[in-house]
């Protein structure tokens, strides 16, 4: 059961094609998992599309929504699985990304590896594998963070996420998660800028791990 849903302006952002295309990687990943948010985005796809009949065509074929479609409508990849426990349980836009970035997991701490699945100029989306019980150094954002969770769960001040929910912060927010102990947790995450770790320890070796 879904208890964090992507916010309406993300969803509108992403019906409107205005988002970037690791956010939009995120938030059909959400889709795949939700049927409340997938209604509205369905909603205002038809809200659009009445509006855009009465201006100038612009082209949504070259938004960012409409690469991580074209992904989804191309052949099955044929390069190796990404071997990730669970995999099967991840939905299918993570799982075309993360097979193309193929199983060069990076690890960023104890108990805490990362797959960047996709780069660009305006985001970072990487998928990032925590082992029960492990913790996410306390840290803010340079801009916003979107997390999906796909398997496990984790705990923060803002409560517990679990496999759907969706997690937006920004610079203002300066939180710790903190895994749960049952499982290993797997998140996509979403960031247009680096995060600000709050010990001088990790911001010493944040260009080594790449975050
Ligand atoms: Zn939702």
């Amino acid at each position: 059961m879904i208890q964090h849903h992507a916010t309406d302006d993300l969803l509108l952002e992403y019906a409107a094609g205005g988002l970037d295309e690791g956010s939009s990687l995120l938030v059909a990943s959400h889709l795949a998992l939700c049927d409340r948010c997938r209604q509205v985005v369905a909603d205002a796809e038809a809200l659009g599309g009445a509006l855009l009949e009465s201006t100038p065509a612009e082209s949504l074929a070259d938004s960012a929504a409409a690469a991580v479609l074209a992904r989804l409508d191309g052949p099955p990849t044929q390069r190796r699985r990404v071997r990730v426990a669970g995999d099967g349980r991840l939905p299918v836009p993570v799982r075309r990304y993360a097979a193309e970035a193929g199983a060069h997991w990076r690890l960023m701490g104890r108990g805490v590896r990362q797959l960047v699945v996709h780069r660009s100029a305006r985001s970072t989306a990487r998928l990032i594998r925590l082992a029960p019980g492990s913790r996410v150094p306390e840290h803010t954002h340079g801009g916003r963070e979107l997390t999906l969770v796909l398997t496990g769960a984790y705990r923060d001040a803002f409560g517990t996420f679990a496999r759907g929910d969706v997690a937006e912060h920004d610079e203002s927010v300066m939180h710790q998660p903190a895994v749960t102990d049952e499982a290993e947790c797997i998140v996509l995450a979403v960031t247009d800028a680096p995060l600000h770790f709050r010990s001088p320890l990790v911001r010493l070796v944040q260009p080594l791990l790449g975050v």
